[in-house]
């Protein structure tokens, strides 16, 4: 019946369930929630403003290839995202950059410290702040801590559950203290969202004859692997072909090491009758409150609406079986978690029919441009 099953219709899985259609292939496409598009998922809330139910997905790349492939199944809303943090009573630029030292220090310092910065990093360049820490001069040195105090470290500890140097440093070098003047979120060349919606251009990525997804399907009640034989079976019979997983790897193995952490985020929704509640699509709140912050979702896609819907997003571990209806957005980037996952890499390498792409197979912090390259890299080296 068919030739591939397909494992989570996330961008990892809807890709190469396209790309595999479209080379031939009968695909199986299992989905264990109601709807495509697993954290990309938006919808038209019922005041027509459209949300993003899994927190605000923002497409940004400097690749061509990865930005034409989507572009194949949706038309483009350019948006350049601006996110503004709330310290000390003021709302500034995140990453914190040139504008944002101007509206917090006092003109002569503030001019002081951007010269320094300037001179020993150079005009344009990003500096994680963990590097900015260690620098050896003391003014420099002062705004680093005052960076990391007001930014970086409450924020982390919501959003993590621990401080900025007890995670894998390619976190927080997602957002970098910025030399420049330079208020976007993102420098890629291209960056926009679906125009008409995530959920539109997975529907029209899937829009093949030779894909059948199987919703609100839990891939344990179909698919069952055998890791003594390797073997793998499809509604109870032998399966000859080959397995796309792209849901939790410690799941796939039963947990058999033990579990590898998630965070997850509690996702509180308010739609209030103003034109805009905030100055910004996202604002940052690292210092207060139990969110880290809040998105209006009309900044993002630019809709007119009596309405506008507002999202706070609470940070939590993500608990798995106990609760059925968490979903892991995060995995935990820590040394000893990437130690267990190597375990069930090597597990997985028994199966040699068994490919796993995303960000929970593959427990990495990939972004959505990362997964496009990815999901094509994968069909173009196994498949093609
Ligand atoms: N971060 C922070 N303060 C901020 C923004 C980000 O401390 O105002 C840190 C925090 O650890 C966060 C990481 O930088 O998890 C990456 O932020 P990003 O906005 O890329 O996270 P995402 O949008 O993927 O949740």
């Amino acid at each position: 019946m068919f030739d591939i099953v397909v494992v989570g219709a996330g961008l990892a899985g809807s890709i190469l369930a396209r790309e595999l259609a479209a080379s031939g292939r009968r695909v199986l496409l299992i989905e264990k929630r109601p709807h495509i598009g697993g954290n990309c998922y938006d919808f038209f809330d019922s005041h027509g403003v459209l949300v993003h139910r899994y927190g605000p997905h923002l497409f940004h790349t400097s690749n061509e290839k990865a930005f034409s492939y989507l572009g194949r199944f949706t038309e483009w809303h350019e948006y350049e995202h601006r996110v503004l943090a709330v310290v000390d009573g003021r709302q500034v630029p995140v990453p914190f950059n040139l504008n944002s030292l101007a509206m917090l220090f006092p003109p002569s310092m503030a001019e002081s410290l951007e010269k320094k910065l300037v001179d020993r990093f150079g005009f344009g360049v990003k500096v994680p702040i963990l590097q900015l820490r260690r620098t050896d001069d003391p003014e420099l040195k002062m705004l680093a801590d005052f960076v990391y105090e007001k930014i970086f470290v409450n924020y982390t500890v919501k959003q993590w559950g621990c401080r900025p140097e007890e995670i894998a440093p390619e976190v927080t070098e997602r957002v970098p203290v910025f030399v420049s003047r330079d208020d976007r979120y993102f420098q890629d060349t291209y960056q926009a969202v679906p125009k008409h919606g995530y959920t539109r251009m997975f529907q029209n990525l899937l829009d093949h004859p030779d894909i059948h997804p199987l919703m609100n399907t839990d891939y344990k009640d179909v698919v069952t692997i055998d890791t003594s034989s390797g073997d793998i079976r499809l509604f109870g019979s032998p399966f000859a072909g080959e397995l796309i997983f792209t849901g939790m790897i410690d799941e796939l193995f039963a947990f058999r090491f033990g579990r590898l952490p998630y965070r997850t985020l509690d996702f509180s929704f308010e739609s209030l009758e103003r034109e805009y509640f905030q100055k910004a699509a996202v604002v940052n709140y690292p210092n207060n409150y139990d969110f880290t912050r809040i998105t209006e979702f009309k900044r993002i896609h630019g809709q007119k609406l009596r309405y506008t819907t507002i999202l706070r997003e609470y940070p939590r571990d993500y608990k798995g079986v106990e609760q059925e209806a968490d979903t892991p957005c995060y995995p935990m980037f820590k040394q000893e978690n990437q130690a267990l996952y190597e375990k069930y890499l090597q597990t997985a390498a028994g199966f040699p029919r068994l490919t796993l792409v995303g960000r929970l197979a593959e427990y990495r912090y990939y972004d959505m441009d990362d997964i496009v390259v990815r999901a094509l890299d994968v069909f173009a080296q196994q498949f093609a």
